[in-house]
């Protein structure tokens, strides 16, 4: 016998940003999470660098990112333990890569970045090559995030809250009716007041189950992948290693290092597999800045990291009374402003001004509204970074 759900809010996904602004929600609301998976956070979530960077992304990214930071602290009050660890991002040039460097002091002026000597960023990192490196800066406001923790703090406020997460339901049909949804999620019937798309990489194809336009967000392949090195762990653990052209990160990972490529391939909405040639040009950069040593890759994997033309995410409806509401284009930061935006989303789903510690910190609305990416539009993402 197929289940029939009622509730006021059906959200679609059921990844950080699906499960996390569900949690908000049920504060006042029914809601239901709707995951096509066995589990939650399968897709992107899971298959993250795990980092909380607050100098990495667009503007109102940054700020969403600093602006969790005190949630961040709740949420592990909650879960007994801390889900933030320190550990700074060092970022790293050659020749090659100082117009990069200096590109990124001069953009984060007045904010957590700063330039080190090469003797400092040895003693952080010893298995950078002193003969090759030019310039360094740091920024020690970033720390490692247990991803799985956040996940399940979220999901347990859902449930307390007395919320519920589908799983098995991929959505295969959405029809308006006067006053509801009604939402076909495998053999699950959601009727709903509002519906929620937090769908990651498949954002436009569910906008385009409900007949609505397509945003034109674009998932975007990263691989990762860890290897064994012949180095010694130093005691406090090496920085969050990134080239200043974003063409490699690294850190220590346990017994391992946890290197990407940080490609950013456009590919259609699919379960992402690592790029090969991407993984060995990255093995060749970091050996060539780095005493490492890789030859070989112990385990590898990749996600869809989604991003809207201008790289900023995507938060709330068009304006036109649907009750039909997105939370996506995430990019490369969905985990690390999960909760500001999981915030900013209920607002603007409950008609309410955007929150008070958001306004202040400068986050706009406007700039992160579905109806910017339809203004002139013809399509065509550019954005890679992030
Ligand atoms: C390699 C890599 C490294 C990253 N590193 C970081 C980092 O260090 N820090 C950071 O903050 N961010 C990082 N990110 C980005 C971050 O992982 C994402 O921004 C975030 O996970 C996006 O969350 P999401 O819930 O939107 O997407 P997802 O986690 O992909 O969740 C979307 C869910 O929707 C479900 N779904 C799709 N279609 C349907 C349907 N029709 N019916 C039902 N369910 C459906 C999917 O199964 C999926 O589980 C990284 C991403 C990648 C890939």
């Amino acid at each position: 016998m197929p289940d029939t759900l009622h509730v006021d809010v059906a959200v679609i996904g059921g990844g950080i940003g699906g499960i996390s602004v569900a949690s908000e929600l049920a504060l006042d609301r029914s809601v239901v999470v709707i995951e096509a998976e066995r589990e939650p956070g399968l897709h992107a979530t899971g298959r993250s660098a795990a980092s909380y960077v607050p100098s990495y992304g667009p503007p109102m990214v940054r700020r969403l990112t600093a602006a969790s930071l005190p949630d961040f602290d709740a949420l592990s009050d909650e879960v007994g333990r801390p889900l933030l660890t320190a550990r700074p991002v060092l970022y790293v040039a050659d020749a090659a890569r100082v117009p990069a460097l200096a590109r990124i002091l001069v953009a984060q002026r007045g904010g957590p970045v700063r330039e080190i000597s090469v003797s400092d960023a040895l003693h952080l990192c010893p298995v950078l090559r002193p003969d090759v490196l030019v310039r360094t800066a740091i920024d020690e406001s970033a720390s490692d995030l247990d991803v799985a923790g956040v996940l399940e703090a979220f999901a347990a406020r859902l449930r307390a809250r007395g919320g519920r997460i589908v799983l098995g339901g991929r959505v295969t049909s959405i029809r308006r009716g006067l006053t509801t949804w009604t939402v076909q999620a495998g053999p699950t019937l959601v009727v709903a007041g509002e519906v929620v798309n937090a769908a990651g990489a498949w954002a436009d194809p569910v906008a385009r189950l409900a007949e609505l336009p397509s945003l034109n967000i674009q998932p975007r392949r990263r691989s990762i992948f860890l290897a064994r090195s012949l180095q010694v762990r130093p005691p406090a653990g090496w920085p969050f290693t990134l080239a200043a052209d974003e063409t490699f990160y690294f850190k220590d990972e346990g017994e391992s290092v946890l290197v990407s490529p940080a490609d950013a391939t456009p590919v259609e909405p699919h379960d992402a597999r690592p790029d090969e040639l991407q993984i060995a040009r990255a093995i060749e950069a970091v050996n060539r800045m780095t005493t490492l040593g890789i030859r070989s890759v112990a385990q590898s994997w990749a996600g869809l990291r989604s991003f809207a033309a201008d790289g900023e995410p995507v938060v709330g409806g068009l304006d036109r009374g649907e009750g039909f509401h997105w939370v996506a284009g995430q990019g490369g930061y969905g985990l690390q402003m999960a909760p500001a935006l999981a915030r900013l989303a209920a607002a603007a789903i409950r008609g309410e001004a955007i929150p008070a510690d958001l306004a202040a910190v400068g986050v706009d609305a406007h700039a992160l509204a579905p109806a910017r990416l339809l203004r002139g539009s013809r399509g065509g993402n550019r954005a890679a970074a992030g």
